[in-house]
């Protein structure tokens, strides 16, 4: 199991992560990471093998600004544990956490030309890289594409880098609870870390697409 977390609203990402990520350790994890949105739209990834404190040291002397950001703890089974295979992985305007197994990831590494062109070890990337390959400015057609695709358990906080301030989430068989709260939208593995924040909260259901806003939260099917 690992730990996954979102936030898109008005405070500060950064630190809401990593107080959830915390909340999240009893679920085991050997890596902890960040991805925030910053004001200007990049994605800054801060990431990192071993625990959610040395995750906030890093951050510490070298934080990453930002309203919108997701979250994970690693509990690796594709690829070592290292910096380098720590979520978030970003393979072109696409930013992914990653809870699951992605069994197929050997067969999509050739179908879609990925050899040489992967970061890390892990068969979540790989899944980032498909999205990528997908994406051309419309983030449902390239989730839908993506998720037929793969074989195995996932659930995804997927950042585009040209839709700043908004996450989206999909699902199968790993859990995803999303909340709408006073100050924004969450997303993580389960209510634990989302019941201090608000009461208003759904489990998002397989194979939908969940959106996360400042100002709300969306549901929508395969069919859009
Ligand atoms: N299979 C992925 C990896 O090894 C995700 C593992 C997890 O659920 O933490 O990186």
């Amino acid at each position: 199991m690992c730990g996954i977390i979102g936030y898109t609203g008005r405070k500060e990402a950064e630190e809401i992560m990593l107080d959830a990520l915390e909340v999240l350790e009893y679920r085991g994890y050997d890596s902890a990471g960040i991805a925030v949105c910053g004001p200007d739209g990049s994605v800054r990834i801060r990431k990192c093998a071993g625990r959610v404190k040395d995750l906030r040291s890093l951050c510490e002397g070298d934080g990453v600004k930002g309203a919108c950001g997701i979250g994970h703890t690693r509990w690796a089974t594709h690829g070592g544990v290292s910096d380098g295979n720590a979520h978030p992985h970003k393979f072109g305007k696409v930013t992914v956490i990653h809870n699951g197994i992605i069994e197929n990831y050997k067969s999509l590494i050739g179908k879609y030309g990925l050899e040489g062109e992967l970061q890390s070890q892990t068969d979540s990337e790989v899944a980032a890289a498909v999205l990528s390959h997908f994406y051309n400015g419309d983030p449902y057609a390239a989730i839908r594409k993506t998720v037929l695709k793969l074989k195995g358990t996932f659930a995804f906080g997927i950042l585009f880098d040209d839709i700043p301030g908004t996450i989206f989430a999909v699902r199968n068989v790993s859990p995803i609870v999303i909340a709408k709260t006073g100050e924004g939208s969450m997303m993580a593995s389960d209510v634990t870390v989302l019941g201090q924040y608000s009461k208003d909260y759904f489990v998002l259901p397989e194979f939908h697409v969940g959106v996360l806003k400042a100002d709300g939260t969306e549901l929508y099917d395969m069919a859009g």
